[in-house]
């Protein structure tokens, strides 16, 4: 079975046919979703789909939505975390230095996450946009217990080992399938067996040839096979180290 380690399945995107799109994953063998929350006001949709078998659920504030995050969002994730045990992880959080005018907020809000992460014996699903060299560092200085998913990656392969020996592991979804990606190819190709899950990040990062598409989870086979054939590796063996990495790291 593949896992999709990372997708936004309770975006309105999805409202028109979300049974149809979970069926066409599983008929491809995408049996398993974990859906991260992004604002304060989502996470009740989120919260809902975790009731399902097939989705686990992380609740955090995302770096992308600054304008929409309150202070007080920070007592109420606390307070959330501390009432539902279902939860697997913290995040999305982290930095996206496309957007220097929030830097610093953007920070404060990821710091006092990962801390939070810290305290409730988490993983973190973490965010991170030309910043892996600085999130390193401060992941490095607080030590978290339970590592996380550094989703998305799009590094070097020192940049993806340096996460790798934080604990972390690389979320590998549509920017491996683009054939401009050779730095990240090379790095695809160095993780170690255990470092990295498989994602989608439905409904965005369109793989090669669905430019404008929206994305959905039964992608994740077809991550599969590229990152397969990057690593010089068979499909299943693709399938069964990136599902039982998931399955360690979110405790599935
Ligand atoms: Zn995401």
């Amino acid at each position: 079975m593949l896992i999709d380690a990372h997708c936004h399945l309770d975006f309105p995107d999805f409202d028109a046919d979300r049974e149809a799109m979970f069926e066409r994953a599983r008929a491809v063998g995408v049996g398993h979703f974990v859906v991260p929350g992004t604002t304060r006001k989502r996470w009740p949709d989120v919260l809902a789909l975790g009731e399902r078998e097939d989705v686990s659920v992380c609740l955090g504030l995302h770096p992308y939505f600054m304008a929409q995050h309150r202070e007080s969002d920070l007592n109420a994730l606390e307070g959330a975390l501390a009432q539902h045990p279902e939860l697997v992880a913290v995040g999305e959080c982290g930095i996206d230095a496309r957007f220097p005018e929030t830097l610093e907020t953007q920070w404060r809000l990821f710091d006092a996450q990962l801390r939070l992460a810290k305290a409730y014996e988490l993983p973190v699903v973490i965010h991170c946009v030309r910043a892996n060299d600085q999130v390193a560092k401060r992941l490095r200085q607080l030590a978290l217990p339970c590592g996380g998913l550094i989703h998305a990656f799009a590094g070097s392969p020192e940049q993806a080992q340096r996460f790798i020996d934080l604990g972390f592991v690389a979320g590998l979804g549509g920017a491996v399938t683009h054939d401009r990606a050779k730095r990240l190819h090379r790095a695809v190709a160095a993780l170690t067996d255990d470092g990295y899950v498989l994602e989608t990040d439905s409904p965005d990062m369109p793989l090669a040839g669905h430019r404008g598409k929206r994305n959905e989870p039964a992608r994740v086979k077809e991550v599969c096979r590229i990152v397969a054939e990057l690593r010089g590796q068979s499909v299943e063996r693709v399938a069964d180290n990136s599902t039982a990495t998931a399955r360690r790291l979110f405790r599935l």
